[in-house]
């Protein structure tokens, strides 16, 4: 029984008009303004000839203007291509282009930011904040109380194109139908989103990450408070002011949170459940939050294509801390080979997965989304994650490596986590990343990256043969390099390709 999610605002706007659906900055849109708005979004579609199976993109900072165009253009049957402002000019215009957007909805910043990008464009611009960007937003809106022709909206169709976050490469289109939001909103029913859910996002509406939280909190009735840059200090104000009760962060947010000195002065008594998704999120770390963040704890580990999710119901698992969980419901989750098949208990293989919520595919590229399938003897599709894993006795995934990031040094694969995990054992290290180089001895070699706690005095030799100490014989560092910073993605994951980039000597 599925629901096209863009009408169940319309009963929610019906039942409690005054109901806070969006609050952003101190504006608040209630389900009836919500509601309106949507239709005046979908009605100026309709007026300019976009409609089902057309896409809009938007390349903005979150707003409400931005969440409600993303609501209303999905009222129309149009999806979206949320598009990340971050990226390069360069990978904007192939990401418009392929997504073959009928509209771009930009804002002042992105505009500026990305002023080539709109000369070789073909779509009409709208400013979202009214600025000079395009036309604007309000000009371009159906006057109130337009409404558009209802859309009988079905399962497959294209709800948006989400460009995968680019960590290992060109970010793919990747496109998720209607039925696939429709299981997340589901699954958010059974973690407790309802009409008194207050949710709190700060990371960007492009994600993935931010969107299955987003829409199970608008389809069923609760409110969203949306941060547009995240920052500790106000993410805690806002959760205490607005008595929230679910939230998404990534694991260096929660890390950024749990290290404010005031943590324990905030009443977080609302909490009812955290989530944490797109990378990897320490035991020690979880540890801390079921300690001293009220409510329940949920780590999800997937991918913006769908299939391999597992979860882990830390507060009922503190001692699988370590892993990420099993297979949600539904998700049926296998590890297999360099030769496809399937590993044997408690070996390493790359995960795949297979779920009732899965992407139709990547955009214009069936070479890719062939690539990124798996088949199992009985002709059930699983799509692969590049990820590698291996489950213990209870069924619970142990995440290793990205297949990618895996080094293999003198023919032994090493994986880089086993020995971040080792470099973070030093009480000085804040972080720590491995990649591996190449090597002319061992064809790869691991090299690490460090930031070191604010006044220590550690240096790169003393912590090269600190961990070269601990470490296998086949596992020891060539070179450690301090750093202030990691590089990250927008959405919080280390960029390997970076580290490895900015690496600028040749090892024997
Ligand atoms: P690209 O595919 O362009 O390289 P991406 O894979 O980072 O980008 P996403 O779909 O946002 O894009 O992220 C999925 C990946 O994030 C997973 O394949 C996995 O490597 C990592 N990930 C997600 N959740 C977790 C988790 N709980 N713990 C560790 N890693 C995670
Ligand atoms: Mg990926």
């Amino acid at each position: 029984n599925f629901h096209p999610l863009p009408y169940l605002v319309q009963l929610h706007a019906a039942a409690m008009p005054t109901k806070p659906a969006l609050v952003q900055d101190g504006t608040t849109l209630t389900y009836a303004e919500l509601d309106a708005l949507m239709d005046r979004i979908a009605a100026s579609l309709q007026r300019d000839g976009i409609g089902p199976r057309d896409t809009i993109a938007i390349c903005a900072g979150t707003s409400i203007p931005y969440a409600a165009v993303f609501l209303g253009s999905l009222r129309a049957g149009v999806a979206v291509a949320p598009l990340a402002p971050s990226s390069s000019a360069d990978s904007l215009v192939t990401m418009a282009k392929d997504a073959d957007a009928r509209l771009l909805f930009l804002d002042q910043a992105v505009a500026e930011q990305l002023a080539p990008v709109r000369a070789i464009l073909a779509a009409p611009v709208i400013a979202l904040d009214g600025s000079k960007a395009g036309q604007a937003f309000e000009n371009w809106l159906a006057p109130p109380g337009s409404k558009p022709q209802p859309v009988d909206i079905a399962p497959e169709w294209p709800f948006n194109i989400i460009y995968s976050s680019g960590t290992t490469g060109a970010p793919k289109g990747i496109v998720q139908p209607y039925s696939m939001r429709w299981t997340h909103v589901q699954r958010g029913r059974s973690n407790g989103y309802d009409p008194e859910a207050v949710t709190l996002i700060s990371t960007p509406l492009y994600s993935n990450t931010t969107l299955v939280c987003f829409f199970p909190t608008v389809s069923l009735g609760g409110t969203v408070v949306m941060m547009a840059k995240f920052d500790a200090a106000k993410y805690l104000q806002l959760a205490q002011q607005h008595r929230v009760t679910h939230t998404m962060l990534v694991p260096v947010q929660y890390q950024r949170i749990m290290a404010r000195a005031d943590f324990d002065q905030y009443d977080l008594s609302s909490f009812r459940m955290k989530f944490c998704t797109s990378a990897p999120f320490s035991a020690a770390l979880k540890a801390d939050i079921l300690r001293r963040w009220p409510g329940g704890l949920i780590e999800y580990y997937g991918m913006t294509e769908g299939g391999g999710t597992c979860m882990l119901v830390a507060h009922e698992h503190p001692d699988k801390l370590h892993t990420v969980g099993q297979p949600a419901p539904g998700h049926d989750i296998r590890l297999i080979d360099e030769s496809g098949k399937e590993v044997g208990a408690d070996e390493l293989g790359e995960v795949v997965g297979h779920s009732p919520a899965m992407m139709a595919g990547y955009h214009n590229q069936p070479q890719k989304t062939a690539e990124a399938e798996w088949v199992d003897p009985s002709g059930k599709r699983f799509i692969r994650t590049g990820d590698i894993g291996r489950f213990d006795a209870d069924g619970f995934l142990t995440l290793m490596d990205r297949k990618k990031d895996m080094i293999i040094s003198g023919g032994f694969n090493v994986y880089p986590s086993d020995l971040e995990a080792v470099l973070h054992q030093h009480p000085d290290v804040v972080e720590a990343a491995v990649v591996g180089m190449p090597s002319t001895r061992w064809g790869e070699t691991p090299v690490a990256f460090a930031v070191i706690r604010p006044g220590a005095s550690l240096d790169a030799p003393a912590l090269l043969s600190w961990a070269n100490e601990r470490l296998g014989k086949t596992q020891r560092l060539a070179a450690v390099e301090i750093t202030d910073v990691l590089p990250r993605s927008a959405i919080g994951k280390v960029l390997k390709r970076e580290l490895r980039d900015s690496f600028g000597r040749t090892l024997a």
